[in-house]
């Protein structure tokens, strides 16, 4: 016990955990403060949906016409190189016409990371009228883009790794590629749908981007040494004379990660396969991991439907937090080093959030800037059901850990802009989030917590869901006055219809 202790309190010095989705370190356990929760209380109700009424034909998502792109890479992984050329085809969804075309590149937050050398349409006329807005390329159109049509736009570039360990960012060890090519940003009737960066006190608060599904074909070449590479990606790719051909659909993001030196653990689960990568030191924690996410991915699957991934990948990530992509997770090393064997552990805490994402973020997305609470809330809130279900008796453990050993207060439905800063955030949308979600499911029940939560997930695939789509499907769900609780949680109380 003496060594548990000490452990934790060296993680809390070694790991700081900064930004999206995060966290999971825990101060002293009080277990005296006391939670409201009865560890005792089992596994709640099986959903049985009663969906509402539904159109009779399942229109195509995104009506067929996601953004397809296209991209070529060749990666020089020992001298951190890569060149890469993408193509987008993208089809106006609107019901106006767009008269410039935008490109979130990422790359271009870190000093000459990346060198953007040629742009051409897709009919290889070259583009030179572009201009750039902070990390945006801007790109206005000679001719406006109307409702239905389609336009394709190349991109031509190399990457120079960063040294530092990030999402995107290449170490001693690991190569992550995220955000890394040109992507283009949601848009809506009101134009292109875009958030800043949020900067508090020097530190990253959540996560600005948020994108609409879309299909992706990469090829993924090496120059040297390709049998030493272990490529962590949130799909599996076809092996062709050496060239990995990946083909993802209805992603959001296509997320790639590259060691030498990583070991990998199997697993498959409802026609879903599991590979947990990691260092070799930390491999018997990585067999935890995948088997962590082989029981979410059970339960959860009961909760808000079929994950839909073939491939739900973890992997240890260099850097300082967890963030979660499309069919791709990176968990902080310090957790799988710190893993300690038992479910009291932020192993068994961090991983269920980190899965549940694939759900509430990757299927059912949500305007990550401005309404964080919709993936955020529900990922933590994640986790009590799932220590609710499998480890009971630790279910009190949880919320005094995870939760109130922070004092969480604020509001639920901040934004990643709040000035308080990165505390004040977690503490607020994550922490109090979960208070908002359990004391939700105690005012209606838990048959119609649970009825409404899966079908929120279900009518909201492939979509950007927002308060509004959150708050009119659970008014389906229950006939409580909600007023009190919402007045309680929420900065502007939703109304429900
Ligand atoms: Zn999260």
């Amino acid at each position: 016990m003496k060594k548990i202790v000490q452990k934790s309190i060296i993680l809390i010095l070694l790991v700081i955990f900064l930004f999206g989705c995060t966290t999971g370190e825990k101060e002293q356990p009080t277990p005296t403060s006391a939670p409201t929760e009865t560890a005792t209380s089992t596994a709640t109700a099986e959903p049985t949906i009663t969906p509402p009424p539904t159109p009779t034909s399942t229109p195509l998502p995104l009506n067929g016409q996601q953004t397809q792109y296209d991209i070529e890479l060749t990666i020089n992984y020992y001298n951190r190189f890569i060149t890469a050329r993408s193509r987008s085809l993208y089809t106006n969804k609107t019901q106006f016409p767009i008269n410039e075309m935008i490109f979130i590149i990422y790359p271009t937050i870190f000093q000459n990371a990346i060198y953007v050398k040629s742009i051409e349409l897709g009919n290889g006329t070259p583009v030179s009228n572009f201009h750039w807005d902070g990390h945006r390329m801007v790109i206005p159109l000679d001719t406006p883009l109307r409702p239905g049509e389609q336009i394709e736009f190349v991109h031509d570039f190399e990457l120079y790794m960063p040294n530092r360990a990030g999402t995107f960012g290449q170490t001693d060890h690991q190569l992550n590629l995220s955000y890394w090519f040109p992507m283009i940003p949601p848009r809506t009737d009101e134009g292109w749908d875009y958030y800043e960066i949020s900067l508090v006190n020097s530190q990253f608060i959540g996560e600005n981007f948020f994108f609409e599904n879309a299909d992706f074909n990469v090829r993924l070449e090496f120059t040297d040494r390709a049998e030493n590479m272990k490529v962590a990606a949130g799909v599996l790719p076809q092996e062709v004379d050496g060239t990995l051909l990946y083909e993802m659909k209805l992603a959001r993001t296509f997320t790639l990660s590259i060691s030498d030196v990583y070991v990998i653990a199997e697993r498959d689960v409802l026609g879903t396969k599991v590979l947990s990568y990691t260092y070799p030191e930390e491999a018997s924690a990585g067999e935890a991991a995948a088997d962590l996410a082989v029981d979410t991915i059970k339960l959860f699957t009961e909760y808000y439907g079929p994950v839909i991934r073939d491939l739900v990948t973890i992997v240890e990530a260099d850097f300082e937090h967890n963030m979660e992509y499309d069919g791709l997770i990176f968990i902080s090393r310090g957790i799988f080093m710190f893993y300690n064997g038992t479910p009291e552990t932020n192993l068994t805490i961090i991983t269920p959030h980190e899965v549940s994402h694939q759900w509430f973020y990757s299927l059912v997305g949500n305007n990550q800037a401005m309404e964080p609470w919709l993936d955020e809330a529900i990922a933590t809130y994640s986790e009590a059901l799932f220590y609710e279900h499998y480890y009971p008796d630790l279910l009190s453990w949880w919320w005094a850990n995870r939760v109130d050993g922070h004092q969480p207060s604020g509001y639920v439905d901040n934004t990643i802009y709040l000035e308080a800063g990165y505390e004040a955030y977690r503490n607020s949308v994550y922490l109090n989030g979960a208070h908002f979600m359990q004391d939700l499911r105690d005012t209606i029940g838990d048959e119609a917590y649970f009825n409404f939560i899966k079908a929120y997930a279900l009518e909201n695939r492939y979509q950007i869901a927002s308060n509004e789509d959150f708050f009119s499907t659970l008014s389906l769900y229950t006939d409580e006055d909600l007023t009190t609780l919402f007045e309680e949680y929420f900065a502007n109380p939703p109304v429900m219809p």
